[in-house]
């Protein structure tokens, strides 16, 4: 099986993603995560992404469908995966279809006002050294500034300041968006209100993954 998550940055894909790929032992993939792996390791990929992503638009398509491909074919991914921040567009979305086509899939929306994520995005930090997030309203360290699970710094990411959150957001509603009439129409989306706490949306999403799985099960099953 492969859920996409969809949503607006800080509407919360990384953290169900995470909390997904712990309860259903598919891996998450994040294409932000991967690139800006690159970029730290200082790439050449990276290098060519680098000034896309500290301006909050997106990367060139080819790029980033490049690392999908390596990344999904790997054992891991045999039973299936959570992709997090891919496909960012159409044309992503088609690539997708062709790399992996008889996978089953469901697209999951989390769902988020403007106004909401706009402020989550200013209160969240990353662990510099694992990627571990935290809310500054929400989840917070157990020590400020300091990340719970490994010791490692916490970080405002470069692409969370002010102006290029706005640039994002634009990006998502010009870019991402129209991802959700297409899925619609594949029969493929189920929406989710992103507004509540962590695990109470958690729950929503794996009722609606089970949902999905019971009827692919049927489905499959011989008659
Ligand atoms: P994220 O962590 O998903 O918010 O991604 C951070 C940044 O990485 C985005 O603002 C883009 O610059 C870039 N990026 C991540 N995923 C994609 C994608 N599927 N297509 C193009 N750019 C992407």
């Amino acid at each position: 099986m492969r859920i996409i998550l969809i949503g607006p940055p800080g509407s919360g894909k990384g953290t169900q993603g995470k909390l997904i790929q712990k309860r259903y032992s598919f891996p998450k993939i994040s294409t932000g995560d991967l690139l800006r792996q690159e970029v730290a390791e200082r790439t050449s990929l990276g290098k060519k992404a680098e000034a896309q992503m500290r301006k909050g638009g997106l990367v060139d398509d080819e790029i980033v469908v490049e690392l999908v491909k390596e990344r999904i074919v790997k054992d891991d991914c045999r039973q299936g995966y959570v992709l997090d921040g891919f496909p960012r567009n159409i044309l992503q979305a088609q690539k997708l279809e062709e790399m992996d086509r008889n996978r089953p899939g469901i697209v999951i929306e989390i769902h988020l006002p403007e106004e909401v994520i706009i402020e989550r995005l200013l209160a969240r930090r990353i662990c510099s050294e694992c990627g571990a997030i935290y809310n500054l309203f929400g989840t917070k360290p157990q020590e400020e500034g300091i990340c719970s699970n490994c010791g490692g710094k916490l970080i405002l990411r470069e692409d969370d300041k002010p102006d290029v959150i706005r640039e994002r957001m634009k990006v998502y509603y010009r870019q991402t968006e129209p991802l959700i009439n297409y899925f619609k129409q594949k029969r493929m989306y189920r929406r989710v209100d992103g507004t509540g706490e962590i695990q109470a949306v958690f729950c929503v999403i794996c009722s609606v993954i089970e949902e999905d799985m019971a009827k692919l099960k049927e489905a499959q099953a011989p008659r």
